[in-house]
Parts: C-alpha cells; sequence; structure tokens
C-alpha cells in the first residue's frame, strides 16, 4: 500500500475524495466527474478516473465492482455488503454484516483457509419499485 497523507495531496485529488466523502451514496465516476468540476472546471474525466484509483490503492475510498459496467466508489472502506439496483443501476448498503459467519463457515465446511469473498445482492430500490 502507497504512503499518502492528505495534506500531500493535491488539489484535485483531495476535491475528488471530498465530493465521495460529501455523497450519502456510492457515486460513480462519471457522477463524482460531473460533482468535482463544480469546484474545479477544467477538471478531465481521465484525471479523475487516475485519482479514483489513487485513492482506491491507498485504501482512502473503496471501489466495488457490482457486476454491471460501471464502478462505484464508497467512503466507507470498512467491511459491508451492497445491493444494486436493477432498474436505476444506485448502489446502496444492506445494513446488516454477514461476513464473519460466512467466511467461518465456508472453512470450516471445505477445509480451505479463507481469505476473502465477494458477496452482493441485486433487487429492484423503493424508489424503482413505487413508479411501477
Ligand atoms: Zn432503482
Ligand atoms: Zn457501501
Amino acid at each position: 500500500m502507497k504512503e499518502m497523507t492528505e495534506h500531500r495531496m493535491t488539489r484535485q485529488r483531495q476535491v475528488i475524495l471530498n465530493v465521495i466523502r460529501e455523497s450519502s451514496g456510492h457515486p460513480t465516476a462519471s457522477e463524482i466527474y460531473e460533482m468535482a468540476r463544480k469546484s474545479l472546471p477544467r477538471i478531465s474525466l481521465g484525471t479523475v478516473y487516475r485519482n479514483l484509483q489513487a485513492l482506491s490503492e491507498s485504501g482512502m475510498v473503496r471501489t466495488l465492482k457490482m457486476g454491471g459496467s460501471k464502478r462505484h466508489f464508497d467512503r466507507n472502506i470498512s467491511r459491508h455488503n451492497h445491493i444494486l439496483c436493477t432498474c436505476c443501476g444506485r448502489v446502496d448498503d444492506v445494513g446488516y454484516d454477514l461476513n464473519a459467519d460466512v467466511e467461518k463457515t465456508v472453512g470450516r465446511i471445505s477445509g480451505y483457509e479463507v481469505t476473502g469473498h465477494r458477496l452482493a445482492f441485486t433487487g429492484v430500490c423503493p424508489r424503482c419499485k413505487n413508479r411501477k
């Protein structure tokens, strides 16, 4: 993991990090780009991608691959599960931790030393459900 302290960050990176931290959900790169442009009108999408990569590698944000084409970014780097709406593509947290037991159980059954897993849910979000 690369060393990165907040005050050694470029202004661009700081703005991008703030956009993610102030966002209530799990924004995509293009949503972050749109928000970052409000403070940095000349920033390019490529710069946003590069900075997101660096922030993710340094562990300051978490990158979520939910199976779709878009990546989502999460300010909450602690372990938690996600659910993806198949209608509008929004991602929410699942406010329930199933991870600890899953790894223990799978380890016991398989004989593996379990070092990680991916678990994500799909569904229709309340907003999309009410629109039908
Ligand atoms: Zn939805
Ligand atoms: Zn999350």
